[in-house]
């Protein structure tokens, strides 16, 4: 259970941080408000809209602030911001960002590369973004999540250590951080890594203290590694509308696994997810008219919903529910 009511699965959208970064368009900041609104109107409980990074870096979230402010003026919506360091937590949370995530990646070489730190570096950081967020007044008291990044194998050091990412998922919840995630950054994880690790991870830290994972499909694992964390009891799964975000050393792969795919399966399994499949779907018409030059990716939104789809008694958990 997600421990939100009434779902069962939490899908947490990333399609606005880890799609948008990922492409070369700019989506103009009206855009990524009408998406948010839409997926949020369409049952989405949690969208990771944004990264606080340095715009000269990273023009495509030059608008940061101004997509959470505007994301938090959602009821019921759980806004979710990355925060690649200390700054970055400050000003996601000066906006009012609910949650903050901040990855620490567990190939070195890669730290070094995406964030120009070493993990002892990273982890100073960390504790100083828990200070803060101790410091604030209970109730705008953000969540703090950490997430191993590159936790399943790295574009430039290859395989990574079990023992590292376990290792560095002790030290993130000593630093301070409420949860740690687990991020198959560059799609390199397999079902059975995945139940290993998250196995392992859970002894060290305690069943509750991971709760999501973050997957992409770049090898076509997408939905069976997320099949294999749900049996794992994972509550939480990342993916991101359309897939968008693609790789550009595996043409045809989306980029995290797609949120209507993975919204398809769990429903079709009797999983509540809270969202409303045909509305997602009515989604990506933003997507397709603000990124015309960026690819969508889905088998569901090609191949439609199944005959007699959602009108009782398809498939066993829909009979069941
Ligand atoms: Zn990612």
């Amino acid at each position: 259970m997600s421990g939100i009511e009434g779902i069962d699965v939490l899908v947490s959208e990333v399609g606005p941080r880890d799609g948008l970064q990922s492409i070369k368009s700019i989506m103009p900041t009206e855009a990524k408000k009408a998406w948010i609104a839409a997926e949020a109107a369409a049952g989405v409980r949690e969208i990771e809209v944004c990264s606080f990074v340095p715009a000269k870096l990273l023009p495509q979230m030059a608008d940061a602030a101004e997509v959470v402010r505007y994301a938090c003026t959602i009821p019921g919506l759980t806004v979710l911001a990355l925060v690649p360091n200390f700054k970055g937590a400050e000003n996601a949370i000066a906006a009012g960002a609910h949650k903050i995530a901040l990855p620490l990646s567990a190939s070195e070489t890669h730290s070094r590369a995406n964030l120009r730190k070493s993990h002892a570096e990273v982890l100073d950081d960390v504790r100083k973004i828990a200070e803060l967020v101790r410091s604030l007044p209970a109730d705008r008291r953000p969540g703090f999540e950490g997430n191993v990044s590159t936790a399943f194998g790295c574009t430039l050091e290859g395989p990574v250590a079990e023992d590292k990412v376990v290792e560095l998922a002790a030290a993130l919840m000593a630093a301070g951080c409420d949860e740690v995630g687990l991020s198959d950054t560059t799609g390199y994880a397999n079902p059975a890594q995945l139940k290993r690790l998250i196995r392992l991870v859970r002894q060290e830290i305690g069943h509750d203290r991971l709760s999501g994972v973050h997957l992409h499909n770049t090898r076509g694992l997408g939905l069976a590694n997320a099949l294999a964390a749900l049996e794992e009891g994972v509550t939480t799964l990342d993916s991101s509308l359309g897939g968008l975000g693609g790789c550009p050393y595996a043409p045809g792969a989306s980029g995290n696994i797609v949120t209507e795919d993975l919204v398809f399966m769990l429903d079709a399994m009797g999983l509540k997810t809270g969202i409303d499949l045909d509305r997602l779907l009515a989604v990506r018409e933003i997507l397709k008219a603000a990124l015309p030059a960026e690819e969508m990716y889905g088998f569901t939104p090609d191949a439609g919903l199944p005959k007699g789809y959602g009108a009782g008694g398809w498939g066993v958990g829909r009979a069941a529910a």
